[in-house]
């Protein structure tokens, strides 16, 4: 572990961080960065560098966390920063938006043996917060620029970190998306009070400065089709992600004030980013003094009620049919919710949506749990005559996403996708059926979490690399024949 570490820095040197005198303490940041200095050095110092890294095991991106938290632990944080950076494109990302509890952390020695977890996540966070303020997060100086480009379809996370790691090498990088902002889900999906929304586009303009092209407001399928994309690129990489809602099929469907988690989770966003929204601004997706039911129980579902929490609703309630051992969301995020006033009602299917024109309330199914299902966890069976009926004046429906017909939307018929309209890639080359065509994220993983999706686009990145100089190669080969 410390060998791997020394290509970064040198362990023995001791390096204290210098305090910017110059500040008072009236000046907040200083007093939260005091605060925070201390709370981080005193939880790395508890890490027992207990030689099997299982939390290093379990973050998909083998950040190398021990050696971070020691160099935290001895106040030398630009080098832990050099340290976390160097396996992770976003860790103030995934600091604040891991599900830790199921990774690094969960699995730390520290909390297995009762004591409670070395706080990884807010640590990874303050050491790369601390580097942006510091100034030591720099554009990528490319040393020799190299005439090869790669199109790149979706400014997420996957594309964006695929990006970043191509253009190290000196490739000309173009990041083609059809929303207005990069960022995909950081910027639209999770909500500001999870991932502030500077923090994305403090990152995006990174990558602008380091000669990364993005092209907003352009779907690929509609402004250009693949095949026109691959002919001005050497290479491409589809990492678009999943945004086809799942519906729930009963009645009452049709009325109004019925919205998909994406919409009201956008409306949101972009009004905390300053923009116009007509359907937010005339109340229809605000949730300020309405009852709201939320129907679901991932992590989305839990961005969707503790957003309606901070929008003022008179009462917010989710509604999930398993029992809450059984919820797919993070257990954490369950706990914050209900600490803010999020009413569960768990082992409870809605049966009807009730109403003239607008929903006025939702009746509902309890339920029990009967044997396990093809998926592993047991499977909700309808107690019968239980029902019972809940106010609404808003539904959100929040019951996970799949992919959209890619092949159809590109125009590009032969694309092949799996049986859930995943893009089926080779596992090794990440290449799927056509060449020079990659993909990476959720749209091959399905619905997933940042931190693989940040994994894949740096794996992608390493194969794309290898194809565009086994191209030049041949080229090559072939002019001296
Ligand atoms: C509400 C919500 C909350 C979440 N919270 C968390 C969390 O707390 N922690 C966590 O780890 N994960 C979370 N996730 C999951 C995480 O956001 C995703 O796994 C991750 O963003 C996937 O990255 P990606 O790059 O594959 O796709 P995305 O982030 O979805 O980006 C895909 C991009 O492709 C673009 N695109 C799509 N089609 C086209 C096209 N035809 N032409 C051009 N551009 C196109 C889209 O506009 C988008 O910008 C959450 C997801 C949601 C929905
Ligand atoms: S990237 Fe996520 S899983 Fe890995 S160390 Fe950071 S918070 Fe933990």
């Amino acid at each position: 572990m410390v060998k791997k570490l020394l290509q970064f820095v040198d362990l023995k040197k001791e390096t204290p961080i210098k305090r910017d005198t110059k500040k008072r303490r009236s000046d907040f940041n200083e007093i939260y960065d005091q605060f925070i200095n201390e709370k981080a050095t005193e939880q790395s110092s508890r890490c027992s560098q207990c030689g099997v890294p299982f939390c290093q095991i379990h973050c998909p991106l083998s950040n190398n966390i021990p050696d971070w938290l020691k160099l935290t632990a001895e106040g030398r944080l630009q080098e832990a920063y050099e340290v976390s950076q160097s396996t992770n494109n976003m860790p103030e990302v995934c600091g604040r938006i891991c599900p830790q509890d199921r990774l690094c952390e969960g699995n730390c020695v520290i909390e297995q043996s009762g004591h409670g977890t070395v706080t990884i996540g807010s640590i990874e966070k303050y050491i790369t917060d601390t580097a942006w303020e510091k100034g030591w997060v720099k554009p990528i100086k490319v040393k020799t620029e190299l005439k090869q480009s790669v199109g790149i379809i979706g400014a997420g996370p996957a594309g964006m970190a695929c990006a970043e790691e191509l253009r190290k090498s000196g490739y000309q990088v173009t990041i083609y998306d059809r929303y207005d902002r990069p960022g995909g889900l950081l910027i639209y999906g999770i909500p500001n009070f999870k991932l502030e929304k500077f923090v994305v586009e403090r990152r995006t303009k990174l990558l602008k400065e380091s000669g990364i092209k993005f092209i907003q407001n352009f779907e690929v399928g509609k402004d250009q089709t693949l095949d026109e994309l691959r002919k001005k690129h050497d290479a491409m990489l589809i990492a678009t992600g999943v945004y086809k809602a799942r519906e729930i099929e009963i009645p009452g469907t049709n009325l109004k004030n019925i919205f998909p988690a994406m919409q009201f989770l956008t409306a949101s966003n972009k009004k905390g980013l300053g923009d116009k929204v007509e359907l937010f601004d005339n109340g229809t997706l605000n949730a300020e003094g309405k009852n709201v039911v939320v129907i679901g129980g991932g992590d989305t579902a839990m961005d969707c009620v503790r957003t309606a929490i901070r929008q003022k609703a008179k009462s917010v309630k989710c509604l999930y049919r398993r029992d809450r051992d059984n919820m797919p969301g993070s257990s954490r995020e369950v706990g914050n919710a209900i600490e803010e006033g999020v009413e569960f009602k768990w082992l409870s299917s809605p049966k009807k949506f009730l109403g003239q024109t607008n929903v006025e309330g939702v009746e509902v199914a309890q339920m029990e749990l009967g044997e396990p299902d093809a998926s592993g966890r047991k499977k909700p069976i309808i107690k019968p005559g239980s029902d019972y009926k809940l106010p609404a004046d808003l539904v959100i429906k929040s019951l996970g996403f799949d992919p959209e017909d890619l092949p159809k939307l590109f125009n590009t018929n032969e694309l092949v996708v799996s049986e859930w309209g995943t893009i089926k890639i080779d596992l090794k080359s990440m290449q799927t059926n056509l060449k020079g065509v990659f993909a990476a994220g959720d749209i091959v993983r399905g619905a997933s979490l940042v931190v693989w999706a940040i994994r894949d686009g740096r794996d992608a990145a390493i194969q794309i690399e290898k194809f565009l100089k086994e191209k030049i190669k041949i080229k090559k080969d072939y002019e001296a024949a």
